[in-house]
């Protein structure tokens, strides 16, 4: 074949884009019942807004990154993910200044340049919900709670969730104290990056996937552990209030996020069903990325879901293959241009109407409206047209109803089965 996707990308094609639909009408309607508002954010931004925020020593910004210079001699980036571009617009449109909590969600491809292999890709859709200004605990309890509510209501079912707290600028210096203590015994037995990572960004290490760097690092202190006033009575209360709202969690002081920005609050959510690529959603709080954009000190909260990894868990059961609500075959021309009018009249109702432009045989056809999946069919002839009158088959009953070619009669007759 000439020409293919590019490695890591995929096609969405009928009939899996009606479970997409499904799953991004779903979340539509929780996000207006929480008050979340649509954003819709370029493709790409300037390399900077990721590198400041997602950080220098993250694997998206030291591996992962599409970038490469525009014609113009400007760094971009095609965007690995929404939070940081979305903080980019937070303070570039001073939304600070309306009301908090601001709530918006966007929906779209992110790009990472990872290692394609099953539930990962280089191009992979986000829905993302992000709702700023508000330190309050009871925020990330009601976030959470509208991500469990999305995922129910998209029929996902035995999902994980995974709550911690990985604290703030005045915890880290404390637990990375404790972590350099621990993993510097055994340094010997990390890949080389981490041996990088332990003294650039220690934390990393607990990200890195190699299966050594997993094992070696097993048991080393959790940030959990080191918390101090203000993050450890946030983390209570947030625990508390999702306990309030009956959203089942459970706390892994072993959680890390791959990003840098983080502060306080981090929750993962997976799937059993989906091997080593379990994670289906993952969010976290991120207190003073407006402040380093330069904007006010603002609070921040935010998820992304995977939709590569929740299509695949829901697909057996949405995928009905959709069929129109009518075909009609004409087998002359005159009934063919009878047919292409109530074609029309019929859709201006909102019906989904097939009628075949090219005249083949009845069997032809018949065969065709069946191949397709059409609810009701309707063969119109000579007879037909000469008697003003017709017969519509329901094609999975095999009901035949007689009608007159006015549009309102098949308008009644569909409509009343559907
Ligand atoms: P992972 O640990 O699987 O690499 P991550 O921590 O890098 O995930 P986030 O940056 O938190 O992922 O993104 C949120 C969600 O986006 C993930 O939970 C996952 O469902 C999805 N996701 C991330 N990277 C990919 C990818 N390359 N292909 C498909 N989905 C992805
Ligand atoms: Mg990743």
């Amino acid at each position: 074949m000439k020409y293919q996707t590019l490695k890591g990308l995929q096609d969405i094609l009928p009939p899996d884009i009606s479970v997409w639909h499904h799953i991004e009408a779903a979340a539509r309607k929780i996000f207006k019942s929480y008050g979340f508002h649509e954003i819709r954010l370029p493709i790409m931004e300037s390399t900077d807004v990721f590198i400041r925020s997602i950080g220098e020593t993250s694997d998206i910004v030291e591996k992962e990154m599409y970038t490469f210079e525009d014609k113009g001699k400007r760094s971009v980036t095609l965007r690995p993910e929404g939070t940081a571009a979305f903080v980019r617009a937070y303070v570039q449109h001073h939304l600070y200044n309306n009301p908090s909590p601001q709530k918006y969600y966007y929906m779209g491809p992110m790009f990472r340049y990872e290692r394609p292999q099953a539930f990962r890709y280089r191009q992979f859709y986000q829905i993302g919900a992000e709702a700023m200004g508000i330190e309050d605990p009871k925020l990330d309890a009601e976030i959470i709670s509208m991500l469990s509510n999305i995922l129910s209501s998209i029929g996902l079912e035995g999902l994980n969730f995974e709550v911690t707290s990985i604290g703030c600028k005045s915890c880290r210096p404390d637990h990375k104290k404790a972590l350099k203590d621990f993993l510097g015994k055994k340094l010997d037995n990390f890949c080389s990056d981490c041996k990088r990572r332990y003294d650039v960004n220690p934390l990393r290490i607990l990200d890195c996937k190699v299966p050594a760097c997993i094992e070696s690092r097993k048991g080393s202190p959790a940030v959990l552990d080191h918390l101090c006033s203000e993050c450890s009575d946030h983390f209570n209360k947030l625990t508390h209030y999702l306990e309030l709202l009956k959203v089942p969690h459970t706390v892994n002081p072993n959680l890390v996020r791959g990003l840098d920005y983080y502060t306080k609050t981090a929750f993962e959510v997976s799937s059993k069903n989906l091997g080593s690529q379990s994670a289906v959603a993952a969010g976290g709080r991120y207190d003073s990325m407006v402040k380093e954009f330069g904007g006010p000190p603002t609070a921040g909260i935010g998820f992304a879901i995977g939709m590569e990894r929740i299509v695949p868990l829901i697909k057996d059961a949405i995928a009905a293959t959709e069929g129109p609500d009518l075909m009609i075959c004409p087998l002359n021309d005159a009934a063919a241009e009878k047919g292409f009018q109530l074609t029309e009249q019929l859709r201006s109702e909102g019906l989904w109407v097939e009628i075949n432009h090219e005249i083949t045989s009845l069997k032809s056809q018949m065969r065709k409206a069946n191949r397709i999946g059409a609810q009701y069919s309707v063969v119109l002839g000579e007879d037909e047209i000469k008697s003003n009158s017709a017969v519509i088959k329901n094609m999975t009953e095999k009901e035949e109803t007689s009608t007159t070619l006015d549009f309102k009669d098949f308008l009644r007759i569909i409509r009343s089965h559907s």
